[in-house]
């Protein structure tokens, strides 16, 4: 039986760590390596893979979930549902008229849900990324490049706490090995490494990090992504502002496409106060407050970015 092992690369830490391992351990004919690209990614990230493929001698194909037929079947569905349901006309046309592909996968899919995804319908990481890669490893199959495809996945235990609870709950995504179904099987070779091993393994193959680690990020992946904390939403809005105004655009465009015409890319931090505190702007000012979200933390606020910020000692 032919069998091929497709790598998928995030551009993070631990992703390098699995292609060098998929590297040192397989033929190199049987690798193939698949980058998911959101549309959110930093423009780092982006360097970065091509600095990957570069460095190590590989060839990463670019994967980009596209929601066109969706966006115009929820049109359709607007315009000939929404009315009967008594939403008003202005509304219905006024949603419809949102209704355009960007072209942008994070974007569109937003577009077409009429919301961002949340940590309860975290629909954003089977949409963009385990979605595309299967339709990926699929055609590997019909098309008759092998019988069977190996899914290699960059998935560590200690990578946060919540995963390791959530882990070890449900058992979900414990397994070294699982069978997927249809030809293809998950393999997770890294579940008990440690950040250490990770950034090691890279450094043993002179592969540097991505530099986003050194400018204060503990994960690489979207930027920002729904999941990012209060530090990590006032290091962005630091260090790399455009990204906050482009998520201000994207609000405006996906609470245009919302039957309620509301639309925030992070939830209300502070549900419980006085204040609506949803859309960009509000969270990036709410995370330079302190511990209960009403005083300005000046010394969080004025505190200038230095050079490198790592969480994973990678100064020197
Ligand atoms: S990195 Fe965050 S925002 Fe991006 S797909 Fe994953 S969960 Fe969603």
């Amino acid at each position: 039986m032919s069998l091929l092992h497709v790598v998928s690369i995030s551009g993070g830490k631990d992703s390098a760590a699995t292609a060098i391992l998929a590297l040192e351990t397989q033929p190199r004919e049987s690798l193939r390596f698949i980058f998911c690209d959101t549309g959110n990614e930093h423009e780092s990230t982006y360097d970065y893979v091509r600095y990957m493929e570069s460095h190590l001698g590989i060839q990463i194909t670019t994967l980009r979930a596209e929601f066109s037929r969706q966006i115009a079947n929820k049109r359709e569905y607007i315009l000939n549902k929404w009315p009967a349901k008594g939403v008003p006309q202005a509304d219905c046309d006024r949603a419809a008229a949102a209704m355009v592909p960007t072209g942008n996968p994070f974007l569109d899919l937003c577009i077409w849900k009429g919301r961002f995804p949340s940590r309860r319908a975290q629909f954003c990481t089977e949409q963009l990324k385990t979605l595309p890669a299967t339709e990926h490893q699929l055609d590997l199959i019909d098309s008759g490049q092998c019988d069977a495809v190996w899914s290699w996945q960059g998935i560590r235990m200690d990578e946060s706490y919540s995963r390791q609870s959530r882990m070890h709950i449900s058992g979900h995504m414990c397994r070294y090995f699982g069978e997927q179904g249809a030809g293809i099987y998950t393999y997770r070779p890294l579940l008990r490494w440690t950040a250490f091993d990770v950034f090691e393994a890279a450094d043993c193959y002179g592969l540097k990090p991505n530099p986003l680690y050194l400018q204060g990020m503990t994960r690489v992946g979207c930027m920002p992504c729904i999941n990012a904390g209060k530090d990590e939403i006032l290091e962005i809005s630091k260090r790399f502002p455009g990204h906050i105004d482009r998520v201000e655009m994207w609000e405006i465009a996906v609470a245009a496409s919302s039957k309620r015409q509301e639309a925030s890319f992070f939830p209300d931090p502070d549900r419980d106060a006085h204040l609506n505190k949803r859309g960009i702007r509000n969270v990036v000012q709410w995370s330079k407050t302190q511990r209960g979200g009403q005083l300005v933390d000046f010394i969080r606020v004025f505190d200038e970015p230095k050079a490198c910020e790592s969480a994973y000692g990678l100064c020197e």
